[in-house]
């Protein structure tokens, strides 16, 4: 069976599905690779790396006739949708619980969608193909740099003969992946940084990095399921923002990661709470995405500065800035799906297999996914989430 990796068409994207390095990987198992030409330039693996490492470099149209299996980080755009045919696989991050809508066209047409977003994350086997992982690992990572990068002064305490800085307080909103890649980075770069999640339980992790945990009393632990956060009720929702608006207001950065899975992302950061804020501060919103964000006002991939002086930076789509590393890591995600769902160099769907349930989303036509299937009996026209 062929493998096609494409070249990413939205905008800003410079990341790549599939590295050099993998190549090989994937051909030991029986799999040919072809590259659309151009595919790894946004990431630095030129064409001739791949065709070093094993892969035929070909054309878009080349690339959909011939492959089994398309594999893309993320939703690839109509027209390469609108060439899929059936019986063909693609795999990447294409979020069916946002659009059912999407998984519903696809299996109309026949397509088997494997969507990495859909591993059971907490199966400890499943851990090497965990792109969201991966991912917000990226993120949270360039999300402190993108904080101190728009922060007026030092982030750490520097003593000079010019005089004395104090460090920056630092706040991040969200302990998931991404919260405490953001921790672990500001405090590499010597802030003082507190953090807050509704779920109670990750106050050691954060704790373990040298962080303080801030603990709400008007809103209680708020875990839902596979380790993820439920969404808060209207009234806890507003108990939340009231009294996250003191902790802001003394903060000098803050950084919002907060994600409940299919979800608009929760509201943390009012209009109040940027209004209470110093003129100097800074937000990074890594909710900011076309379902809206953590921070009320964010725009995507855009930088504002309020009345108060305070900027607000819409930081949604911060692993395709640190583009060699977010695909190395995706990468390696998807051999390891591929790897495993692969015999004889053949994909061999198995419903019946764990991480094959949670990720097949649709298969023979139908979508087979049993939360997707299940949002799609909801609302057959398959919606975006509220
Ligand atoms: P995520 O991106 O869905 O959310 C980020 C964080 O936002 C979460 O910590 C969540 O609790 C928090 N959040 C949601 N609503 C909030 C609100 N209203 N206020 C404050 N915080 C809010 O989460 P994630 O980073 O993808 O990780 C989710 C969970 O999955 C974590 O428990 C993580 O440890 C777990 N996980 C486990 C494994 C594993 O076992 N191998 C791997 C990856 C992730």
């Amino acid at each position: 069976m062929k493998v096609g990796v494409l070249k990413e068409t939205t905008p800003g994207e410079r990341r790549v599905a599939l590295v050099p390095e993998m190549v090989p990987r994937l051909r030991e198992a029986g799999l040919e690779v072809l590259v659309q030409s151009g595919a790894g330039d946004g990431a630095w693996f030129a064409d001739s790396a791949y065709a070093q490492a094993g892969a035929a470099i070909v054309s878009r149209d080349e690339l959909l006739s011939e492959a089994g299996i398309v594999v893309a980080i993320s939703r690839p755009d109509e027209p390469v949708i609108g060439a899929l045919r059936a019986g063909q696989a693609l795999v990447g991050l294409l979020n069916p619980l946002v659009d059912p809508g999407f998984a519903a066209a696809l299996a109309a047409k026949g397509v088997t969608a494997i969507s990495l977003d859909g591993l059971p994350r907490t199966l400890p086997r499943a851990q090497g193909m965990d792109a969201l992982t991966s991912q917000a690992n990226v993120a949270g990572y360039k999300a402190a740099l993108v904080g101190a990068a728009a922060f007026a002064r030092f982030f750490p305490l520097l003593i000079t003969a010019a005089g004395t800085a104090r460090p920056a307080k630092v706040l991040v909103l969200g302990t998931g992946v991404a919260g405490l890649q953001a921790i672990g980075t500001a405090k590499r770069l010597g802030a003082v940084v507190s953090a807050y999640d509704v779920r109670p339980q990750t106050k050691s992790e954060v704790e373990s990095l040298g962080a303080s945990f801030i603990e709400l009393t008007s809103v209680g632990p708020a875990a839902g399921e596979g380790g993820y956060a439920r969404a808060l009720t209207e009234e806890e929702r507003q108990a939340q923002q009231a009294e996250l608006t003191g902790h802001i207001a003394r903060h000098d950065v803050i950084i919002t990661t907060a994600q409940v899975p299919g979800r608009r992302p929760p509201l943390l950061v009012t209009e109040d709470a940027i209004k209470a804020m110093a003129a100097g501060s800074v937000i990074v919103d890594m909710g900011a995405g076309p379902l809206g964000g953590n921070v009320a006002g964010s725009v995507p991939d855009t930088e504002i500065v309020t009345e108060n002086g305070v900027t607000v930076i819409g930081a949604g789509a911060l692993p395709a800035t640190v583009p060699a590393a977010a695909s190395s890591a995706f990468a390696r995600n998807v051999s390891a799906l591929l790897l495993h769902m692969v015999s004889d160099g053949e994909l061999a769907i198995d419903p019946a297999d764990e991480i094959q349930a949670g990720v097949v989303i649709t298969h023979g036509g139908t979508v087979v996914q049993a939360a997707t299937a299940a949002l799609l009996a909801e609302n057959p026209t398959g919606g975006t989430a509220q």
